[in-house]
């Protein structure tokens, strides 16, 4: 199997505010993974706050040597490799097992989701989210959102009653609603989510700081609302320390190293009890549609990310009646353009 790999810029449709920081580019790198001239995808998505750059993801993939694997070589086997060379590094390791799924999928000609033995096709609607923003802006990306059924909307701690009083003023449909730790403490967040409570809303994602798990515990034995740890949960050991404190874990593959740990979470995440959420960052379609395949086990879906950008470099990831398509084609099931 050869390994090649090329920095790429995404441009996003509109500037892409949360909590704590704007941007309007997001800086990935593309991978492939080639074995007798059948290419496997993958992607690294790098949004600042994780920490990974282009240059972290380029270093780290020169150090990945994957002629000592053969193509019969088990997924399992060489993900714990390639996260033994570096701790961290989650993207770049999601890039090459996206490309690996994508790569083993087409040569044994079938879905990566038929791959890990899920049957389902059934998915729940995915969300489109609507970042923080002036109100005309708002108002109009609520228009963009008319095909889908559930809205993501990501607040901060002095303006969300706005953000919702103007969402409300445009529609009804169930909100996904986002702090990305925002709120100061749990009092605070319990005061809010019992106001949103009446509003139509899902679910709550990580009202407080990530490091704050105790406040969490208390906010959930009391919240009329599920809470969903995002920032609090990256990797599979991360679940064992809050899984009393959050109703469900927002999964993202470039988060826990790609869609084999993905799937290892889903399964300990359902022994505890835990809601599934999948979420991404701004992404190509090529990284929605690696999580796609996993989308029938969740409650939850998130990925919009290809949605969000204007420069997508891969086709055949499709939204129908506000649910990701899945399609049976070989591999995660899109073509490079
Ligand atoms: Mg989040």
């Amino acid at each position: 199997m050869k390994l090649t790999f090329q920095p790429y810029n995404l441009i996003l449709k509109h500037t892409f505010s949360i909590a704590n920081y704007s941007r309007n580019t997001t800086p990935i790198v593309l991978v492939q993974i080639e074995h007798n001239g059948e290419i496997g995808y993958g992607e690294a998505s790098l949004p600042q706050y994780l920490g990974e750059t282009q240059d972290s993801v380029c270093t780290f993939l020169q150090k990945v040597d994957l002629s000592k694997f053969d193509i019969q070589t088990e997924i399992e086997e060489i993900m714990l490799s390639i996260d033994a060379i570096k701790e961290r590094n989650t993207a770049a390791k999601a890039a090459i097992d996206i490309a690996l799924h994508d790569l083993k999928g087409k040569i044994t000609n079938q879905s990566v989701r038929k791959m890990l033995g899920i049957t389902s096709t059934e998915t729940p609607f995915t969300s489109y989210t609507i970042g923080i923003d002036k109100e005309h802006i708002i108002r109009e990306k609520v228009k963009e959102a008319t095909p889908y059924s559930i809205l993501k909307i990501k607040v901060d701690r002095e303006n969300w009653r706005k953000t919702i009083d103007i969402i409300r003023e445009e529609t009804d449909k169930p909100l996904f609603i986002d702090a990305n730790q925002s709120w100061a403490s749990k009092e605070e967040a319990l005061e809010n989510i019992q106001f949103l409570s009446t509003k139509n809303i899902l679910l709550i994602e990580q009202p407080l700081e990530k490091s704050n798990i105790e406040s969490h515990k208390w906010l959930k034995e009391r919240s009329p609302l599920p809470i969903i740890a995002d920032e609090s949960v990256q990797r599979l050991s991360d679940i064992e320390k809050i899984k009393d404190a959050f109703d469900g874990i927002n999964i993202k593959l470039m988060k826990c190293t790609g869609i084999n740990e993905a799937l290892k979470m889903i399964k300990r995440a359902r022994q505890y009890g835990l809601k599934i959420m999948l979420g991404c960052m701004t992404e190509t379609s090529c990284a929605i549609a690696a999580a796609a395949q996993l989308a029938p086990l969740a409650d939850f879906i998130d990925l919009d990310g290809n949605l969000l950008i204007t420069n997508d470099c891969f086709d055949g990831l499709k939204i129908k009646n506000g649910k990701i398509d899945l399609n049976n084609k070989s591999g995660i099931g899109i073509e490079k353009l």
